[in-house]
This record gives C-alpha cells, sequence and structure tokens, in this order.
C-alpha cells in the first residue's frame, strides 16, 4: 500500500541520493522528548483494545477536519460534558472516519494513518467506505495479541527514551508505577506547570491551595509560592524528568523586582488582578521558570502562540482540546529579551522555542537561535510538523541558524501507535532536504549522512539530556 519512495524528492538523481540517506537513519532508535501518551497505558501495560477511540477520538488533528465538514463530535466518540446523548461505539466511529477519509487526502493525518494501519498492524488494505469494517476488525483483532501491547510496541519501535507531559499537580503515580514494575522502559514525566502559573487557568486559586497541599509550602505568599514549585520540580527530576514546558498565548517574559513580584503575586492569587496582570504574571513566570532551570537543569520548552478553546460552543459543549486552537501572529525578539537580557549567555541553560507562526522562522527564531547561546529552535511543531512544514522550517531556518540550533524531532503524539509514522516522516523529508543540498554540491554524501544522524537523533538526544 505505501510506496518505498513516499516522500522523497521527485527528481531521479536527488531521490537516488535520499535514498541512502534515508536509509541511513532509517532504523536509528526513536528519541520523543516531547509527546502526550499517556503513562497510564505503558505503567499498566493493557491492550489498546479499540483502534477507533485511540486513534480517531484522541486525535484533535482528526476531530477538527472532520468537525469542519459537519460531522458531530458525538459520531466520532467525543461525551458532551454534560453527559447528554448517546454512546457511539468504536466501530461506529471508525466507520464515520472510513466514509470520510476523503478530507485527509494530502493531509498529515492520512499519511500517518497510513502508515500506522500498514507498517504497524500489517494491514495492507486502504482505508475507506466499504473497508472499514473490514480494517476496524482487522485491526483490533492485533491489539489484542501480546505483540502489540503498549510495552511490546515500544520494544518493537526502538523507542530509547519517551517523555510524556504532566501537570504540575499529578502525583506521577503511573510513572513511579512504571519504574517500580522492573520494566527497562525510558519513560519520563515532563514538568508543565501552565495550570499553577496561568491566572486566567480556569482553577488557578483552587490549583495554588492543591500545590500547597502537595508540597507543604505556603503558596499564598511569593516566596512560598515558589518554593513549592521548586519542589515539584524536583519530584519530576526525581522521577526521571529532563525538561519542562510551558504552553503560553504568548512568548513574552519579564523580568521584575522583588517587591514588584510579590504585590502580582498577591492580586493574581487573591483573584483581584487587574488588567494586564495575568499576562504580566505569566512573563514573569517564565523568567522564574529559567532561573530555576539553571538551578536544576530542567531544559525549558516554550509552546506559545496558540489561541486556545477559540470556538466558544464547542468548549462549552465538549471542553479543551477538541480542535478548535487556532495559532496567532507572534512577536518573539521583543517578547524574549527581558529572560535573554539576565539569562541569554548562560552555559548551563537551554530555552527550546516552538512556533505556530512561521513567518517568524527567518526573521526572529534562526536569528536569535543563531546567536543566543541558551536558545535552541523546537521541532516544526502541531500545524507544521507536517511534510511541507518540515519543509519549510528547513529551508527558512539553517542558513541562518545552522543544524546545531535546531533539536531533532518530536512527534508531540497522543498515541503510541503513531509514533512510528511521525519519526518516519521526517527522517524522510530531512533525507530529502539533504539531498538537495548534496545534489547542489553544498555538502557532500559523507557530511550528509553526519547530519542526517543528527537530525534523526543525536541532536535531540543531546538537548534533552538522555544521555545524562
Ligand atoms: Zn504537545
Amino acid at each position: 500500500m505505501l510506496s518505498p519512495d513516499r516522500l522523497l524528492p521527485p527528481d531521479p538523481g536527488v531521490r537516488r541520493i535520499a535514498r541512502d540517506l534515508y536509509e541511513h537513519v532509517r532504523e536509528l532508535p526513536i528519541v520523543s522528548p516531547h509527546g502526550h501518551v499517556d503513562p497510564v497505558s505503558l505503567a499498566d501495560d493493557v491492550p489498546i483494545g479499540d483502534i477507533a477511540l485511540e486513534l480517531v477520538t484522541r486525535d484533535h488533528y482528526l476531530l477538527r477536519m472532520l468537525y469542519s465538514q459537519g460531522v458531530p463530535l458525538e459520531a466520532l466518540g467525543v461525551r458532551p460534558l454534560d453527559g447528554e446523548g448517546p454512546t457511539v461505539d468504536g466501530r461506529d466511529v471508525w466507520r464515520a472516519l472510513g466514509e470520510h477519509c476523503g478530507l485527509f487526502r494530502a493531509t498529515p493525518s492520512r499519511l500517518w494513518l497510513d502508515h500506522t494501519l500498514s507498517e504497524v498492524l500489517g494491514i495492507d488494505v486502504r482505508l475507506g467506505r466499504d473497508t472499514a469494517d473490514d480494517v476496524y476488525d482487522a485491526a483490533c483483532a492485533r491489539l489484542g495479541e501480546a505483540g502489540f501491547r503498549p510495552r511490546a510496541l515500544y520494544e518493537r519501535f526502538g523507542v530509547e527514551f519517551l517523555a510524556t507531559t504532566d501537570g504540575a499537580l499529578d502525583p506521577l503515580e503511573a510513572h513511579a508505577r512504571m519504574r517500580a514494575s522492573g520494566w527497562d522502559g525510558r519513560v519520563v514525566p515532563t514538568f508543565r506547570p501552565d495550570d499553577v502559573v496561568d491566572p486566567d487557568g480556569p482553577r488557578f486559586r483552587e490549583n495554588l491551595a492543591r500545590l500547597a497541599g502537595m508540597t507543604g509550602e505556603d503558596t499564598e505568599t511569593w516566596s512560598g509560592y515558589l518554593a513549592a514549585l521548586r519542589r515539584r520540580r524536583g519530584a519530576f527530576i526525581d522521577a526521571g524528568a529532563t525538561a519542562s514546558d510551558h504552553g503560553h498565548p504568548t512568548a513574552g517574559t519579564a523580568d521584575l523586582s522583588g517587591v514588584e513580584c510579590a504585590s502580582l503575586f498577591a492580586r493574581v492569587a487573591a483573584g483581584r488582578g487587574e488588567p494586564g496582570d495575568a499576562e504580566q504574571f505569566r512573563r514573569q513566570m517564565l523568567t522564574e521558570m529559567a532561573a530555576m532551570s539553571l538551578d536544576d537543569g530542567l531544559v525549558l520548552q516554550l509552546h506559545c502562540g496558540s489561541w486556545r478553546r477559540h470556538n466558544p460552543e464547542v468548549t462549552r459543549r465538549f471542553g479543551a482540546d477538541m480542535g478548535s486552537d487556532i495559532p496567532t501572529p507572534m512577536d518573539y525578539v521583543g517578547a524574549l529579551k527581558p529572560l535573554l537580557d539576565r539569562f541569554g549567555n548562560e552555559p548551563a541553560l537551554l530555552v527550546v522555542v516552538y512556533t505556530l507562526d512561521e513567518t517568524t522562522y527567518s526573521r526572529e527564531l534562526a536569528p536569535l537561535a543563531g546567536h543566543y547561546p541558551v536558545v535552541r529552535l523546537g521541532a516544526p511543531w502541531w500545524f507544521h510538523d507536517s511534510p511541507e512544514g518540515i519543509r519549510r522550517f528547513r529551508q527558512q531556518v539553517t542558513e541562518t541558524a545552522g543544524f546545531a540550533n535546531t533539536v531533532g524531532f518530536n512527534d508531540d503524539a497522543r498515541s503510541l501507535l503513531t509514533i512510528p509514522a511521525r519519526h518516519d516522516t521526517a527522517r524522510r523529508v530531512d533525507a530529502g532536504f539533504l539531498a538537495g543540498l548534496v545534489a547542489e554540491h553544498r555538502l557532500d554524501e559523507a557530511e550528509a549522512q553526519d547530519v542526517a544522524v543528527d537530525l534523526s537523533y543525536r541532536l535531540a538526544r543531546d538537548a534533552f539530556r538522555v544521555g545524562t
């Protein structure tokens, strides 16, 4: 079903070079420093079960496209928050996908789905209206086999390191269970404190109280609050974390005095924030997180620029992560300056910046990463972790930032099943990009091979301190 030359350049001469480069990296281990696999699945190693609930209901890429063409979210297995309406079973969800799978032509979702069904599950029938039942039965049967349990998949995929994404208040029980089980897979949490640093969040004040309860610190004071965050970071590090991650609406940072911080915190913690306070607090907290990273070594990742829950009707009925998040224009040069003024030259700090605004690649991000020792460019993200998105990234940042100021690929996967598809896409597209440089005599083939290994493996391993 899948061409061995998929995603490689069409020119026969360049394709030959790309094939060799791809073969050189195809089997390298997978380093997955950012994603959303549920650690419970690997802690308990229970069979994945239903292919539709795994690949459709939990994947906002699929939900958004299907919703845009009139498919109700309920038909895709999403339960309304009020619990009204019938429960839809997996087979019906899969039939809805089969019926509408033409919507995904030329999108990365189609690539990932084809790869997952064919290469991972060994099903060589293309999904469509007429084949949906057969594919569903074959996939669910396959997922019931011992060799398709989460830990077996992790091992078969050659995953060397997998980071999940976990809120600051997460007790990390699944990670503890995994370690206690003696399994030698390396699955670690990532410290994602948005719930306790964003005063606009729905339960910010309640979360501060929970943070106090978990840490024994007084989170009604600025110093107690910072101490509580340090403790949670320590708990994450004890569980193997090597990075934090911050999902802010902007890349804004601030560097206020201690007195200003204390009074700003007092206002937002009491729910008496003035206009602009919430944004200013988030800005200050990125700088505080960088300061803590300098002490404890966590790599700071910044995923910013998404207008979350843009569609209020969908949010009201179904909650967050339903595919209604939309990118906004971004500023990094001005926004990151307060943080960089303070920490931009620190050899021990790494700030990995991701963007949804591709217009910033060559204008802002590549020059920042190509100068400041602390700044690295994160992999193409979300709307751009696609063949064209990865190509545009390389084309727009390489001449200024080189390869070494990037951090390899990360899959951002919702499901373990789709991890190989995403890394394979990146390895193929990067092989094509490098093959073009070889064909133009800008790199020789040995250099291109070396870079291909960096992009597929070494850069992520180094940036996210996998070897430490
Ligand atoms: Zn993510």
